[in-house]
């Protein structure tokens, strides 16, 4: 497969797009950034990494990270001999059909979300995170470095600040929870790993890098293992499932694809045995999910034939 002459057709084919959609406006800081710029990396299985457009721009990976951080509760569970079962008793895996920040369904199903991509559920997932490591948004943000070989990501602190200042939304499902039971430690210090976390930025190409452990059946960069085989095949099918909200069943029907997006532009997807991609994008569709990084994906599928279906 000549990577970089598909992802070049597929950038042409998408760059249209870019500048569809709304920037993120919930936050002063996301509503910055020009809603015409577009990106994509693929990172094949064995660490070589194809880009074209912005590529190299860092942007604010908001959601992406729930991907990560649920990887490595997963990997620290081995570890602490809790498993990975524990946290699926606090969290479900099944797709939501509600916006990504829906406070509905929490009441009727006992203070469980749903899953661990919308935010009830990655908060569940942070906090767990906490247990285990003391600072969640740390050990995240040491693990995308590593994971990446960027040794230069950082938190953008004015995101993580605007994120706490709009943060009653969040603060309310972790509240929500905590009155049933489901969080481990105080939501003060839960909601700001969560913000944190959500506000680390990378680039196509340290995305499409980091998330290549889930192209590899579990297996980092230098072979080592990260997680099992089967939990690295989980994170995926909840990707499919659930990684792009209450678009996931389009998502799958157009690209078929697991992915995980944010509302920063980014979405991550993954090729199974054979690479991880990264496109970004700011413009974003009523669900939050990138137009242009959406189209690309779909175009992706469609040119290489390599839609999981
Ligand atoms: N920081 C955002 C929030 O918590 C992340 C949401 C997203 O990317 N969908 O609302």
């Amino acid at each position: 497969m000549d990577y970089q002459a598909v992802i070049e057709e597929v950038a042409a084919h998408a760059r249209p797009y870019a500048g569809q959609g709304q920037v993120a406006d919930y936050i002063p800081a996301l509503e910055r950034v020009s809603a015409d710029r577009f990106g994509i990396a693929v990172a094949d299985i064995d660490g070589k990494v194809y880009g074209a457009g912005d590529w190299e721009v860092p942007f604010s990976v908001q959601s992406i990270s729930k991907t990560f951080s649920l990887a490595l509760v997963m990997a620290q569970g081995h570890s602490s001999h809790s498993g990975d079962d524990e946290i699926w008793r606090r969290v479900g895996r099944e797709p939501s059909g509600t916006p990504f920040n829906s406070l509905v369904q929490l009441e009727a199903e006992n203070g469980i979300p749903r899953n661990p991509f919308i935010n009830a559920g990655a908060l569940v997932v942070t906090d767990r995170l906490l247990t285990l490591t003391g600072d969640a948004s740390t050990a995240l943000l040491h693990f995308l470095r590593e994971e990446s070989g960027n040794p230069d990501l950082a938190f953008d602190q004015a995101v993580a600040d605007s994120e706490a200042d709009h943060g009653d939304r969040n603060a309310a499902l972790a509240h929500f929870m905590a009155s049933f039971g489901n969080l481990e430690n105080p939501v003060p210090s839960v909601i700001e790993h969560y913000f944190w976390q959500c506000s680390i930025e990378m680039s196509c190409r340290d995305l499409a890098v980091a998330g290549g452990f889930l192209a590899r059946h579990g297996l980092r960069a230098d072979g080592s293992r990260l997680l099992e085989a089967r939990e690295a095949k989980r994170i995926n099918a909840v990707m499919l499932t659930c990684g792009t909200y209450d678009a996931a069943g389009e998502f799958a029907y157009r690209v078929g694809l697991p992915a995980k997006s944010g509302v920063g532009g980014g979405i991550v997807a993954v090729v199974p045995g054979r690479c991880t991609l990264c496109v970004w994008s700011p413009g974003l569709d009523a669900r939050g999910n990138s137009v242009a990084g959406a189209a690309a994906l779909d175009h992706f599928t469609t040119l290489t034939g390599w839609s999981v279906f």
